[in-house]
């Protein structure tokens, strides 16, 4: 099943698009299973689910399994996934990733991070309205961040069957980070994470290069 839908996807992925399968709540052993079946990146949004995974998991990380952390991330649990976390996609705020150089520096790497743009409808996400995102930029903190390397941007749509609002919601990123590309990161800004398991078509038609998906892969989470 696992092995099915991995493939299933990834054959559909244009070139460049890459796969972030979501763990989340679900056990190593499905995490395994995905790995045999030639899945390196994986997905998770807990710092102590992360760390836990990350024990268990540590001799497919020596064959090239990779974290990426994909959901809120609380200043204080940084320091957890520091050393090893290969990607985060939900840095929010410069606070936030003010703790994450500071954690990177002490580890002696540089984190990719990616900005999480807030452009769905619901109010309790995450993320840099456009606006926000782009005074962020304007502001010019983030300059002193060496510990960080700004990779691109990651968005979630609104959760509505009207697929032509999600789409808008894809269009609007893909806005931002070109825009942000060319005026700030031409060298570093690669990479468009957006698309889940019910829009993530959607997603790569609007250009995404990551796709995060879970239930698809993995079958429904069971929240404990
Ligand atoms: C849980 C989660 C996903 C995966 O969602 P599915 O609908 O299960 O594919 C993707 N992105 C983020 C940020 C998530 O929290």
């Amino acid at each position: 099943m696992i092995a099915e839908e991995i493939h299933k996807i990834t054959s559909q992925l244009p070139k460049g698009v890459r796969l972030v399968a979501v763990s989340k709540y679900h056990p190593t052993e499905a995490i395994r299973e995905a790995f045999n079946a030639s899945q390196r990146l994986f997905g998770e949004s807990h710092a102590q689910e992360l760390q836990r995974k990350h024990a268990e998991l540590a001799d497919l990380e020596a064959e090239g399994l990779e974290w990426h952390f994909i959901g809120h991330l609380q200043t204080n649990k940084v320091k957890y996934i520091a050393p090893y976390v290969s990607l985060i996609h939900s840095a929010d705020s410069l606070h936030l990733l003010e703790e994450i150089n500071r954690q990177a520096l002490k580890a002696g790497r540089i984190i990719r991070c990616l900005m999480q743009l807030h452009v769905a409808a619901e109010e309790t996400k995450f993320g840099f309205t456009p606006d926000e995102g782009l005074t962020f930029l304007e502001g010019g903190a983030w300059q002193q961040l060496n510990g960080i390397e700004f990779a691109g941007v990651m968005a979630m749509a609104t959760n509505t069957d009207d697929l032509a609002h999600r789409q808008a919601d894809f269009h609007r990123a893909r806005l931002f980070f070109e825009q942000a590309q060319r005026d700030y990161f031409p060298q570093s800004f690669k990479e468009l994470s957006m698309g889940m398991t019910d829009d993530w078509h959607l997603a790569v038609d609007e250009g995404a290069t990551i796709i995060r998906i879970g239930t698809q892969i993995f079958g429904e989470r069971i929240y404990t």
